[in-house]
């Protein structure tokens, strides 16, 4: 968990690390920035600097607990050396922002219609919730009471409880594979008196960075069944 620098820090844009391994999946740093996705949330790419050259980082993926980082030359890369990693922070921003809307979104959803979502996507251009939902209105009225959250400029805390008492808290895990149950520290995210979630994904600091939610559209997905996609203002 420690050498995983989003977890504690989502605003870590670059960072020094070593390489500790290199395979046909990527290479493998002693501690990373990068966000190998998961969540609903699409993995960073960005660039890793080892001394002049700057080689771009493609894909993040993690495999069996260890995070990949795919690049396009590996002819300059040996085991132990030092890099420098850079984060592509516009599209990692703006990740951050929609997901931190899609848990005040989906908080509404829960807290005024009981309608619990039953999947999600967040790119950095847009995010995409089905709700079980079946009136239009409803879903244009949950934007708009989520702009109005967002405005609070509420703050959203980062801390970390032992399983046992995480699962104290009531509706911990409204999507489930966001936090694997086997893990004995879970990582909570709370928006205060919003929403509180077992996550491992990178969020904003406070709403007011969302900035403005704007629905895209909404979609028929089956009988009370809608989908909604929604971004955030540049
Ligand atoms: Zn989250």
């Amino acid at each position: 968990m420690k050498k995983r620098i989003y977890l504690f820090d989502s605003y870590v844009r670059e960072f020094e690390a070593t390489v500790t391994d290199i395979t046909p999946e990527g290479i493998i740093l002693d501690k990373t920035a990068f966000y190998p996705g998961g969540g609903g949330l699409e993995a960073d790419r960005g660039f890793i600097q080892i001394g002049q050259n700057k080689l771009e980082i493609m894909e993040v993926k993690e495999i069996n607990g260890e995070i990949y980082h795919k690049t396009s030359n590996y002819e300059l890369l040996q085991k132990g050396m030092k890099i420098k990693g850079e984060i592509d922070w516009n599209r990692r921003y703006r990740m951050m922002r929609l997901h931190t809307a899609s848990h005040i979104i989906a908080a509404i959803a829960f807290s005024k219609y009981g309608a619990r979502i039953t999947g999600g996507n967040i790119t950095p251009e847009y995010a995409k919730d089905d709700f079980p939902i079946e009136n239009k209105e409803a879903l244009q009225k949950l934007i708009e009471e989520a702009n109005e959250i967002v405005k609070k400029s509420l703050q959203v805390k980062v801390y970390f409880l032992k399983r046992e008492e995480a699962l104290k808290i009531p509706g911990i895990v409204k999507l489930a594979e966001r936090m694997p149950p086997e893990l004995e520290v879970w990582r909570i995210v709370e928006i205060e008196g919003i929403d509180i979630q077992a996550d491992g994904g990178p969020h904003v600091k406070n709403t007011s960075e969302i900035g403005e939610i704007v629905l895209l559209k909404i979609e028929n997905k089956g009988k009370n069944r809608k989908r909604i996609y929604y971004t955030v203002k540049p």
